[in-house]
């Protein structure tokens, strides 16, 4: 498979492994921004090395899974990280371990490797998961995974230490401790640049679920409320990225991606309090962009312009 900004790197014996596993299909896994995120982060840190991992196939026999960047086995890692956006990709969580002959059942597995899995379906309902997860993530890539990365690495050797180093209060359910600790939800207080992949995996073969751009997230949660949304619940604490970086993501984005489109990440683009300027300014830099879902009421006739001179010709109304 041929891909732009694919990270391959040596490691030495001590390097610790990561498998960083999306339970879905390629082209919806590489649409992810999280993923994405989580991918070059890890990478960033000189004592890791992460591969990735995507399910092969949504039901019947799965092949044993290998990595996408060296073909090693999932057997072969210190550690699997799955980001879950999606209930029924639990299903494939399962799937995976078995097709990799890795016990399911975290007592079974005694933390070699340690089975890690966070995302919106994690923080929502990790229950039905917690048999087979030693950590589930409650909270947000930004405030965890670097507590993670650090007290793997004091105690790599000792499962148990690793786990038993992980804190409710900073959002981390260990399920074999039971239910009686009350989880704090961790969020990032901001929105820091340096989380947010500006290079990102580009398949050149396969087409992404969304198509080919740069993802760049404009603002995380939702302070509306609406009662039947989970994203809403979840990420009701309601964060804007400031517009310089969004344009430096979205400028040095379209250089490493090599495709002029960007692809907005956001739960409702007009909410961002600039984010009329965000789209002039993208316009100025001759960009194409692309905004998933908008709310009827955040339109007018200038943001429909904007959108129309943006490249978009199809819109979702929620
Ligand atoms: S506006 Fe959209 S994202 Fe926000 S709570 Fe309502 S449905 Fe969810």
């Amino acid at each position: 498979m041929r891909e732009l900004n694919v990270i391959r790197k040596r490691g030495k014996p001590e390097t610790v492994k990561v498998a960083l596993a999306y339970p879905s299909t390629y082209e919806v896994a590489v649409s992810s921004l999280a993923y994405q995120m989580l991918y070059y982060y890890i990478n960033s840190w000189r004592e890791y090395i992460a591969e990735r991992f995507n399910t092969e196939n949504l039901r019947g026999h799965h092949p044993s899974p290998i990595s996408i960047e060296t073909g090693t086995p999932m057997k072969k890692f210190d550690m699997i990280v799955f980001s879950v956006h999606y209930e029924p990709d639990y299903v494939n969580i399962l799937r995976l371990l078995l097709a990799a002959e890795i016990p399911p059942y975290a007592a079974d597995r005694k933390g070699k490797p340690v089975v890690i899995a966070g995302g919106p379906a994690v923080i929502s309902n990790p229950e039905p998961m917690a048999k087979f997860l030693d950590v589930a993530v409650i909270g947000e890539i930004e405030t965890t995974m670097p507590i993670i990365l650090e007290n793997f690495l004091e105690s790599r050797d000792n499962p148990q230490d690793f786990l038993d180093s992980l804190n409710p209060t900073q959002g981390f359910y260990i399920p074999a401790r039971g239910t009686e600790e009350k989880v704090k939800m961790s969020y990032a207080p901001k929105l820091e640049k340096r989380f947010h992949p500006t290079a990102q995996i580009q398949p050149l073969d396969r087409e992404p679920a969304w198509g080919r751009g740069t993802l760049v997230e404009v603002s995380r949660g939702c302070f509306r409320g609406c009662a039947f949304c989970l994203e809403g619940h979840i990420f009701s604490y309601y964060r804007e990225r400031p517009l310089k970086d969004i344009l430096e993501i979205a400028v040095e984005g379209s250089l490493f991606n090599q495709t002029k489109r960007i692809i907005t990440v956001s739960l409702s683009f007009f909410d961002h309090s600039k984010a009329k300027e965000i789209l002039g300014q993208l316009i100025d830099e001759g960009l194409e962009v692309s905004i998933p879902s908008l709310r009827a009421e955040t339109l007018d006739e200038e943001a429909l312009q904007l959108i129309y001179e943006a490249g978009q010709r199809s819109l979702t109304i929620a």
